[in-house]
């Protein structure tokens, strides 16, 4: 036993945050370490599931359910409840500094021992919700799900999985809305999956009604909101046309923010993150240099390809990361990181090989080991049975004690 204080600090708690965090808190609970303080920060008080967004849109009681209270995470993890160790502040990071300390929002200044970073990419709303509270959140969704459904037209601007599902998921619902998906690409969903799912994708929109555009890239103007309400707009299109539609969604991918990296960048003098503000990392996860061996980048937010932009990614990094912040805590790395020789784990590399996309509750595409089940019924299938259902709500609420998205 060592009763050392030892600080983990974990900053973004979503899929690779929650992984990270009760791992950690998890070895705080076996007893070896009664120091061992987990502290979890997010800019929202709530964790948004935003694997069901596109379902939220059309099923008012699901989008209820999607918003867990931050503050529940860690309880079981307490040894004392009545003398907690572990804490959930709600603020924005703002900056990492080279003494090991992080700076928020709400003026606090953290130490730490070990640091996490995973505060993943920032998508359009809905597939994003940011609000002061879980209330402001929840009702935000649920306005947005009464503007689908009285809007005449809707515009869905981008044909990756998100924008599938959503053109898919109003179409299904609601067969008498005009619903437009403009993509700039040749094809639908990720390139690193076959054609074969984009041409059913592509098919089985149309058989929903919807109008499918492909190569086309739409011409935004800057101050286009995209905050769910409804706003007839006329937007054009490289090619010259127009569309008309009073209700739009942005679904292009999202855009990573790690500014809070920008003042250390300043201290050390170097890059520490790509052009796209992605955080270079090792193979261990840990940040690229030699001086900041106890912060790590896990999930949306590190350098890694495209391919690793998965919930079910993130998580594997997750477990990764916090298995080497544990052997760095055994090893006693934060009491003497000279004399402290670790072998630490390190990512094999591997991308996502799987994808599911339904289109409304009986129809989607799916590729699973390589096989692309586009234009068949078995795409229908696995949609209607895979993910379909609830988008794996059920399976991801396990996460957080029973009732934290009541
Ligand atoms: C609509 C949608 C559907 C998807 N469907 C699937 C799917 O079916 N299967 C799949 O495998 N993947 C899917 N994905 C991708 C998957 O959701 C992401 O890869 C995954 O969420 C990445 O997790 P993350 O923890 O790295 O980051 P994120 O989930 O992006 O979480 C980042 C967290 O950091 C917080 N944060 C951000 N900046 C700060 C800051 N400065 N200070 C404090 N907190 C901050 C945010 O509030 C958030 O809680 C989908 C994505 C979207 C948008």
């Amino acid at each position: 036993m060592s009763t050392r204080d030892i600080h983990v600090v974990v900053v973004g708690i979503s899929t690779a945050g929650i992984a990270i965090s009760k791992a950690i808190a998890a070895l705080a609970k076996k007893g070896r370490y009664p120091g061992l303080h987990v502290t979890i920060v997010d800019r929202n008080a709530y964790w948004y599931y935003m694997i069901g967004a596109p379902r939220a849109v059309v099923d008012k009681q699901f989008g209820h359910q999607l918003f867990f209270r931050q503050d529940t995470l860690l309880t079981p993890f307490e040894v004392d409840p009545l003398n907690p160790k572990h804490r959930f502040i709600q603020a924005s990071l703002v900056a990492v500094n080279s003494d090991k300390s992080i700076e928020l929002s709400n003026g606090e200044k953290l130490s730490f021992d070990y640091l996490l970073l995973s505060t993943g990419a920032t998508n359009s709303f809905p597939a994003n919700v940011i609000a002061p509270s879980l209330e402001d959140a929840r009702s935000r969704l649920l306005q947005l799900h009464d503007n689908v459904k009285n809007a005449e037209s809707v515009l869905v601007i981008g044909g990756g999985a998100v924008g599938v599902e959503t053109a898919g998921e109003i179409a299904s619902e609601y067969p008498k809305k005009k619903v437009t998906l403009v993509h700039s690409g040749a094809r639908l969903l990720p390139s690193n999956f076959k054609a074969g799912l984009s041409d059913g994708a592509v098919r089985k929109l149309r058989r929903l009604g919807v109008a499918v555009v492909l190569n086309e890239r739409m011409v935004i103007p800057a101050d286009t909101p995209f905050d769910g309400t409804i706003r007839p707009l006329s937007l054009k299109g490289k090619s010259g046309n127009t569309y008309d539609s009073e209700l739009q969604f942005l679904t292009i991918g999202p855009k990573i923010h790690t500014e809070y990296l920008v003042s250390l960048e300043e201290q050390l003098d170097t890059k520490l993150r790509e052009a796209n503000g992605a955080i270079r990392i090792k193979p261990t996860f840990q940040i690229d240099h030699d001086q900041l061996t106890a912060v790590f980048a896990v999930g949306d937010v590190n350098s890694l390809p495209a391919g690793n932009k998965y919930a079910m990614k993130a998580v594997e990094q997750a477990q990764v990361a916090a298995a080497n912040v544990i052997t760095m805590i055994e090893a006693g790395f934060d009491q003497n990181p000279k004399d402290c020789n670790v072998s630490l784990e390190e990512w094999d590399g591997s991308e996502a090989n799987m994808i599911v996309v339904p289109m409304g509750r009986n129809l989607g595409v799916a590729q699973v080991a390589g096989i692309a089940f586009g234009r068949c019924f078995v795409g229908n299938f696995l949609a209607r049975n895979v993910k379909g259902k609830d988008y794996f709500l059920a399976k991801n609420a396990t996460e957080f004690p029973p009732g934290a998205n009541a």
